[in-house]
């Protein structure tokens, strides 16, 4: 028999890490019972509760409640300080079955969001990561992103779709007049990052362009020692067979 040195992934699991660090068994401000790092075959979800995106990678999820978080998802920063707020710091919210109105593109979401309640501020988490300037095909020089239109009727005219915007930000050239939707400034964009700010990295949760500055994260992997993950990941496979309801979905 010819001994074969553990490969490195299986040292990092042993430690109670996935491949690439991750932790094995997180606990989440989200979901009330613990989640479990799972591949994509083993997930009990399609899409993610955090972005409602599909999930095409590992996840961390629980499986009685069918619940999954993207792992970039999981690892959002619970506080922000955003500059769109000087004032306050921002919370990350589920939304908790309901939905927002997002102050920033104006469509409404139904998965996290950046809130803050004293200006009754509410982001996508993807608006959110928008970046203070972008540059568009459709115009000669930089836009600057506003958080409200900088005219007086608190409204713009959008030169990329043609359709009107209002008490919204918007991406505007001053020195031109030339405005536009957020959605319409950073769609090409968009899919050049696979369609989500968040997962620009592997190392997930950081925004690619706006230096957001975290407070503290989203996930409580720090409180939890290698025995008491051990334990949480037995728990999860004892109430995997039952049918818990979870009020937070
Ligand atoms: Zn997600
Ligand atoms: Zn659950
Ligand atoms: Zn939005
Ligand atoms: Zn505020
Ligand atoms: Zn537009
Ligand atoms: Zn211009």
């Amino acid at each position: 028999m010819i001994a074969v040195a553990p490969s490195h992934c299986e040292i990092a699991t042993k430690k109670g890490m996935g491949r690439l660090g991750h932790e094995l068994v997180v606990v989440h401000f989200s979901h009330p019972h613990p989640l479990e790092l799972t591949s994509l075959h083993q997930q009990p979800a399609t899409t993610c509760a955090g972005c409602s995106r599909t999930l095409s990678d590992r996840a961390y999820s629980c499986k009685a409640c069918g619940y999954a978080l993207h792992v970039s998802c999981a690892q959002m920063p619970q506080r922000v300080r955003h500059p769109a707020d000087a004032s306050h710091s921002l919370t990350l919210l589920p939304s908790g079955g309901g939905s927002f109105s997002c102050n920033a593109c104006g469509a409404d979401g139904s998965a996290f969001f950046y809130h803050c309640g004293e200006c009754d501020l509410n982001l996508h988490c993807s608006c959110a990561a928008l970046p203070l300037s972008v540059v568009h095909a459709a115009h000669l020089h930089p836009l600057t992103l506003f958080f409200f239109p900088p005219y007086e009727n608190r409204g713009f005219s959008c030169d990329v779709c043609g359709h009107p915007g209002s008490y919204q930000w918007v991406y505007s050239c001053a020195m031109c007049g030339f405005d536009a939707h957020v959605g319409c400034a950073t769609a090409a964009e968009e899919e050049a990052q696979a369609n989500h700010p968040w997962h620009g990295s592997e190392g997930g949760g950081s925004a690619p362009h706006l230096a957001l500055q975290k407070m503290e994260t989203g996930v409580g992997v720090r409180k939890i020692d290698k025995r008491k993950a051990k334990r949480l990941a037995k728990r999860i496979a004892i109430t995997a067979g039952t049918s818990l309801i979870c009020t937070i979905l």
